[in-house]
């Protein structure tokens, strides 16, 4: 909408090293679920479904352009991203695997 650039999709290596950094970062703070506000454990790894995973801050729906802006990504609960919001609004559940 806002420009020609293309915005890769959200996934592969480059999720990979975006969730290392949002859990690099969570750790270190102590951050929250940006869903439901309780602690994360950060050493859990999927498919646990209390694991850490990055959610779009805003929904990567509605600003693709930010997609890949690290100041965009929270720290999730796996459970609470994927039920994050059936509309597709928030939610990282693009579907399928290795989204997160
Ligand atoms: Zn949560």
């Amino acid at each position: 909408m806002d420009s020609g650039a293309i915005v890769p999709e959200w996934g592969g290596r480059r999720a990979q090293e975006a969730l290392r950094q949002v859990k690099a970062i969570g750790r270190r703070r102590r951050t929250p679920c940006v869903e439901c506000d309780q602690p994360i454990d950060y050493s859990l790894v999927k498919p646990h479904p209390h694991a850490c995973t990055v959610q779009h801050v805003k929904s990567r729906k509605r600003f693709p352009h930010l997609t890949w802006d690290p100041s965009n990504w929270a720290p999730c609960h796996a459970s609470c991203n994927y039920s994050a919001g059936p509309d597709g609004d928030r939610l990282e559940l693009g579907a399928t695997s290795n989204d997160w």
